[in-house]
């Protein structure tokens, strides 16, 4: 019998968990770093699409996660002018790859960390936690590297999930920098007035301001703005930044707004992205998540993003040899992946138009064709996603390194 594949995984985000989980089920031996000494998760909530729950679904960790999170089950996403008074409603997919899930799930980051983890534990996987990667050298069978901590090994895999600043695509892919995109997030927790139960989203010109319930206690406000690279706030000042820079908002948003700098949670994200063309692999070792394509957060399909590649590496594994899946992950994620950067990119420049004849024309797109273009949307991740190796996924048991 041959010996188990082993991985290495940079990174316990939710691509690195993922991967970690999907793997270890096709019995790799699988270890996962990450550099925080405690597993940490700022920014407040994260909202996840039916794409992103099917993969989460495959992991066998959705439901889970909804009975953690806030699902809206009719998929509608509330559109609002600036004053509160309504412009549209939209309403996003519940079914997805032939399965029916929640349309839109909105959790607490450290909530679906906190059920990954215990599908982890539940499959004998530590993290090792305060450490990253020092050296990486790869060859034909394999990848030895040193650790910050002074250990070396060897493994047949390295996957580097360690976000938009990966210290694995800094060493193998140097030339590859993350790159501004002229937005700043604000987001903020607060507690959940029992009537605010869909999603929002407010748009003034320039300015776009979203509430999601994250649970039934709480919801987070996301709001977007433009600014010039190298914009930096200081912390304290947060929360009446955060005020002043969404003052034009009334409605069911203004209630929150004027409780920021109580005990709400509030947060500033410098939004990069990371344009790098596949292949995401040199040798053994594979870019997965925001370390190969981060994507602007416009369309909210970030960690969709990195939990599907952590399946789909796993099935092309299941498959065959290393080196062929790792060659067609490059050729099947890539389209997928650019697909949702330029479609995100482009909702964030079109947002950010201050000219009051441009966002009337946007407002009256929005309630002309939302709907139609969330269906576009959809129909083309369904497409994209149309060879990501689900046929393989039927192959049991581990992969020999071939
Ligand atoms: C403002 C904002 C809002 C967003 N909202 C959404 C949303 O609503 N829905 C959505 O799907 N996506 C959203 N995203 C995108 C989403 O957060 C990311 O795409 C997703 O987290 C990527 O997961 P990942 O595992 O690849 O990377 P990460 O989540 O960044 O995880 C990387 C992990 O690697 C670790 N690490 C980093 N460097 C090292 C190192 N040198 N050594 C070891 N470990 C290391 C980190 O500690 C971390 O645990 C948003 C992004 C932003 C910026």
């Amino acid at each position: 019998m041959s010996p188990k594949p082993s991985v290495l995984i940079c990174g316990a985000g939710i691509a690195g968990c993922a991967a970690a989980i999907a793997l270890a089920r096709q019995g790799w031996s699988v270890q996962l770093i990450d550099k925080q000494d405690a597993w940490r998760f700022q920014s407040s909530g994260i909202f996840v699409y039916s794409n992103g729950l099917s993969y989460f679904h495959e992991l066998g960790v959705m439901q889970a996660m909804v009975a953690s999170g806030f699902e809206i089950a009719d998929g509608r996403n509330v559109y609002l002018h600036a004053d509160g008074s309504p412009l549209a409603d939209t309403f996003y997919p519940g079914a997805y790859a032939g399965l029916t899930l929640p349309p839109i799930l909105g959790i607490r980051r450290a909530e679906m960390h906190r059920v990954l983890a215990g599908e982890l534990q539940r499959l004998g996987i530590s993290v090792q936690l305060g450490t990253s990667i020092e050296t990486v050298s790869s060859d034909t069978q394999g990848v030895d590297v040193t650790l910050t901590d002074a250990r070396s090994l060897r493994c047949d895999l390295l996957l580097g999930a360690d976000g938009i600043r990966s210290r694995v695509r800094e060493l193998l892919w140097p030339q590859v920098q993350p790159r501004y995109s002229g937005f700043g997030v604000w987001r903020s927790v607060h507690r959940r007035p029992p009537e605010l139960r869909e999603k929002i989203m407010m748009m003034a010109p320039g300015l776009r301001l979203g509430i999601m319930p994250i649970s039934q206690e709480q919801l987070y406000l996301f709001g977007t703005v433009s600014a010039g690279a190298g914009v930096w706030h200081e912390r304290a000042q947060w929360p009446a930044l955060m005020q002043q820079a969404f003052a034009v908002f009334q409605g069911p948003v203004r209630p929150l707004l004027d409780e920021l700098g109580g005990d709400c949670e509030v947060l500033y994200t410098a939004v990069e992205e990371i344009i790098m063309p596949a292949p995401w692999h040199q040798g053994r070792v594979l870019l997965i998540g925001d370390a190969a394509h981060a994507s602007t957060p416009f369309m909210g399909q970030g960690g969709a993003m990195a939990v599907q590649d952590a399946v789909v590496i796993a099935r092309l594994l299941a498959r065959g040899g290393i080196d062929a899946a790792l060659a067609d992950f490059g050729r099947i994620r890539a389209p997928l992946c650019q697909f949702v950067q330029d479609v995100s990119r482009q909702v964030g420049i079109t947002g950010a138009q201050t000219d009051p004849a441009a966002h009337q024309s946007i407002t009256q797109a929005v309630a002309d064709s939302g709907q139609q273009r969330v269906d576009d949307f959809y129909r083309r991740l369904q497409a994209l996603s149309a060879h990501d190796g689900q046929a393989a996924h039927d192959a049991q048991g581990p992969t020999s390194p071939a």
